[in-house]
């Protein structure tokens, strides 16, 4: 009897150990099913908020201009450009003798501005504020580049001055006064740093111009350094053009260009246009009018205020994919490089609406959005009024 009500006991704890076996296993077939389901959701997630920098297979939208495409300079290899490299020196005493001549550096692929002064005047720049010197003395001793980072291309030799300033050839009606005033521009910009300034002395005393103090004499065609010197900056408008019918005209020729009517306008305030907030590349400065977020390929771009596109298709230059809107209140907002579009020249959008996929086309060397915020006078930092 004893034995019996042990052999039913055992039993009942068998069948309650199973019962428990069984839900374990549920549970956890419910946990793998989910996630599958939640994974790519998950992966999307991942992807907005954490930039690649694998290589992307460019697809050329359908709307493609193929003559467009056919009319980009053709590519030359850096490797056969005839021209002294200079590799970026990091010891300040090697670089005191160094430094008094200027350089030619060849571009290579992925360069940027930012990236080749930060390498080149390594030794130079203490803080952050130093590179827009530097950037200036890029810009203004290259007038091919047009004050753009967007023409900067491998292949291209770029005169690096020795100090950040102007290598100047003298003319023959030149004095050292009339120079030191000619390249101490005026503040065009409060993004310019201040003490563009340049003391007659500077031209004098630098090593590298040869010049006796005493006798101060500087032959026609002679190059000469001018420590400190700069030229303005030219900041290309992307203001939209109004026509004679009372039309407003896209701000650039190419096959996403249209006429349009104002019909929508911004709020006055902007909103991020992506997920991602975080800055992956250049931050606003000369030469860069923007600012790039580290937006994953293919990840939403957003409208960062209501208003009309003025521009959506591919644009050579460097843009890639470009959307331009126009929020008919001064102000025009620009999203390059885009991996797609969705949205037509001459379509009202509205603030937050998806314009389209970030993406790496045009002059890029990886995914991310690089967004603009044009007024009426040029360039605003997008992150000065962004929340
Ligand atoms: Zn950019």
């Amino acid at each position: 009897m004893e034995n019996n009500q042990n052999m039913q006991k055992e039993a009942r704890a068998k069948r309650s150990y199973a019962w428990l076996a069984w839900l374990g296993t549920a549970l956890i077939v419910a946990g793998l099913v989910s996630f599958l389901i939640w994974q790519p959701r998950i992966a999307k997630t991942m992807a907005a908020n954490y930039p690649t920098t694998k290589e992307v297979v460019y697809q050329p939208p359908a709307d493609l201009n193929e003559n467009a495409l056919a009319s980009l300079p053709e590519y030359t290899s850096p490797a056969t450009q005839p021209a002294l490299i200079r590799e970026p020196a990091t010891h300040t005493e090697a670089d005191a003798d160094l430094r008094t001549q200027p350089v030619e550096y060849v571009v290579q692929e992925g360069d940027t501005p930012w990236q080749i002064v930060e390498r080149f005047y390594a030794d130079l720049i203490s803080k952050p504020a130093d590179v827009f010197r530097y950037l200036y003395a890029v810009y203004n001793n290259n007038p091919f580049l047009q004050d753009n980072s967007q023409n900067l291309k491998p292949g291209q030799t770029l005169l690096l001055p020795p100090v950040p300033g102007v290598w100047y050839k003298w003319t023959r009606n030149d004095t050292v006064q009339s120079v030191s005033e000619k390249f101490s521009p005026y503040m065009w910009d409060p993004t310019v740093p201040e003490g563009f300034h340049v003391n007659p002395e500077d031209i004098i005393n630098f090593i590298g111009n040869d010049i006796d103090p005493k006798d101060p004499k500087i032959d026609p065609g002679t190059f000469i350094m001018v420590p400190g010197g700069a030229k303005p900056l030219v900041v290309v408008s992307f203001a939209s053009a109004t026509s004679a019918s009372g039309m407003k005209r896209s701000p650039f020729d190419g096959p996403g260009a249209c006429e349009f009517n104002q019909v929508a306008f911004g709020t006055g305030s902007f909103i991020y246009p992506s997920a991602t907030h975080f800055i992956s590349g250049g931050y606003f400065m000369p030469g860069h009018w923007g600012v790039d977020f580290g937006s994953g390929l293919g990840s939403a771009v957003f409208a960062a205020d209501s208003g009309v596109v003025s521009y959506a298709g591919w644009l050579n230059g460097g843009y890639g994919n470009l959307v331009v809107i126009d929020h008919g209140n001064g102000y025009s907002t620009l999203y390059e490089h885009l991996s797609s579009y969705n949205v037509r020249c001459g379509q009202m959008v509205n603030q937050g609406e998806m314009v389209g996929g970030a993406g790496s086309t045009g002059n890029s060397t990886g995914p991310h959005l690089h967004f603009e915020i044009q007024s009426g006078s040029g360039h605003i930092d997008p992150l000065s009024v962004l929340p």
